[in-house]
């Protein structure tokens, strides 16, 4: 843990009490603050209080006394309203703030020279992360990931200036944190997204900003034009900026040329590294997330035999079209994450010849944006409540049977792709979310491994299981 000492001996409210917020007031507490905690959920509440942790209503409380209100990022600051807790602290001037902003402050009182790379962006973030703390973790780094991956940041290991962090930011985490100053942020990429809790996208995207604003070096992917305003905007402010593209021949930053990733400077070109062959980082998205990890890395003084060592090495995670099994020439992918078209357009971009497992719970516009790739799909096998809708989008362009099941998909896409001939994938990317049929995503891609690994034959593929 890491103790939140700028705030001994002072009073601190927080609102939220989740896991990370049991971790945050935890954190405070170790520091020496006095903690007054609260949640509209009466049974969080009372798991706080077993923890030990003291908890009050804080409508009924002393607000001129606080130093500082710690707000959950899942809690809304602004939109669609602020919550009642945020009326109250804005009402008594009390600054409000989240875990990632005590963990800057910690970081800057008493270990500034401690490498942080943070990385926010509506698509990759955890790619990135997991990918990045990947690297130098493989390159003997003392190496600590968190934030909006998994475990809270006030979780992780005390801060010392060797420890490496690499932390994950949503855009709620960068709003409340007004201090953010990695050694390095990254900001992926930008698409209107959570638009109800943020909205309008200029509201979002200054939010985004604000990570890479505050960094030492700015990582801009600049393959959208509301990250390549951001990235001119920064460079004209006098920031360093590297700018990161999957698929244009920048003149300086770094690009990627099919599977190899380039280095411009100058208009002059050099091969920095490659994707060729490691089946964890498939696809122009993956791409970008790797040049992302590849220029953090190297501003924080790793050398390209290690970073490529480590990009080689990657698991991915789990449920982003993860490698689960092989058998012969047929590849089983997991894609379980993409619960929506526009996430599945990644996986079915990445391979030529598909045999795809696809419905669940059916969202809004259905699968009509991913027709491009229909030509690529050998044959669909339709589950849950979409399988109609999609198979009338499906028609006469692409084969299909409804399966019903996942573990009937399964069964059937297997027996079809043994018998295709040539190199093909199975594939779940459902384009729905799965709560008609699974508990969750991961469940949904628990029981696809399963199911696959169940295959006479099957060789298992087992990466990280994050
Ligand atoms: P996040 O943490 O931002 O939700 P993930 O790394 O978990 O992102 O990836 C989720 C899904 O988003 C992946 O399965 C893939 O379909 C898609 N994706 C990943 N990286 C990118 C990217 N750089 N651009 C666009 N889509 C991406």
């Amino acid at each position: 843990m890491i103790p939140a000492r700028e705030f001994d001996g002072k009073r601190v409210a927080l609102f939220g009490l989740g896991g990370s917020g049991m971790a945050t007031a935890q954190a405070l507490i170790a520091g020496g603050a006095s903690v007054l905690a609260w949640d509209d959920n009466p049974e969080s509440v009372a798991k706080a209080n077993a923890a030990g942790i003291a908890t009050g209503d804080l409508r009924a409380a002393d607000w001129a006394s606080y130093s500082a209100f710690v707000l959950s990022p899942g809690v809304p600051l602004t939109h669609p309203k602020p919550h009642w807790s945020v009326d109250l602290a804005r009402a008594a001037g009390v600054e409000i703030i989240g875990d990632i902003e005590l963990f800057a402050r910690e970081r800057a009182a008493h270990a500034p020279k401690a490498p942080f790379i943070a990385i926010t962006g509506t698509n990759g973030k955890s790619t990135t992360t997991a990918l990045t703390a990947h690297i130098l973790a493989s390159a003997g780094r003392d190496t600590q990931m968190g934030g909006n991956i998994g475990r809270a940041v006030m979780t992780l290991d005390p801060l010392r200036d060797d420890r490496f962090y690499v932390v994950e930011c949503s855009s709620y985490q960068i709003d409340l944190s007004p201090s953010i100053n990695p050694t390095a942020g990254i900001l992926l990429n930008l698409t209107p997204d959570h638009l109800d809790r943020h909205g309008t996208m200029q509201h979002y995207a200054a939010i985004k900003e604000r990570l890479v604003a505050g960094s030492d070096v700015a990582i801009v992917g600049v393959d959208d034009s509301y990250c390549a305003q951001i990235a001119d905007r920064l460079e004209r402010a006098g920031k360093e900026v590297v700018r990161i593209s999957k698929r244009l021949p920048l003149t300086d930053g770094l690009f990627a040329d099919g599977t190899d990733l380039m280095e411009a400077r100058d208009g002059r070109y050099e091969r920095i590294g490659f994707l060729e062959g490691i089946g964890s980082l498939r696809g122009q998205h993956n791409a970008q997330n790797a040049l992302a990890a590849v220029a953090a890395c190297l501003k924080v003084g790793l050398d390209l035999g290690e970073i490529q060592a480590g990009l080689e090495s990657f698991p991915g995670l789990a449920h982003r079209m993860e490698q689960v099994g092989r058998k012969g020439r047929i590849l089983f992918v997991n894609d379980s994450k993409a619960t929506n078209a526009d996430a599945a357009a990644p996986a079915l971009s990445s391979f030529p010849r598909i045999y795809w497992i696809a419905g669940g719970l059916p969202k809004e516009g259905g699968i009509e944006p991913l027709r491009s790739f229909f030509p690529r799909i050998a044959k669909a096998y339709l589950i849950g409540e979409a399988a109609p809708a999609f198979a009338a989008t499906l028609g006469e362009a692409v084969p299909f049977e409804i399966s019903g099941t996942l573990a009937a998909a399964v069964e059937h896409a297997a027996q079809d792709a043994s018998e295709d001939g040539a190199e093909a994938v199975v594939l779940l990317s459902p384009a729905c979310a799965s709560f008609d049929q699974f508990r969750n995503f991961e469940v949904r891609g628990e029981a696809f491994r399963q199911a696959v690994a169940a295959i006479p034959g099957m060789e298992p593929i087992r990466g990280d299981r994050r």
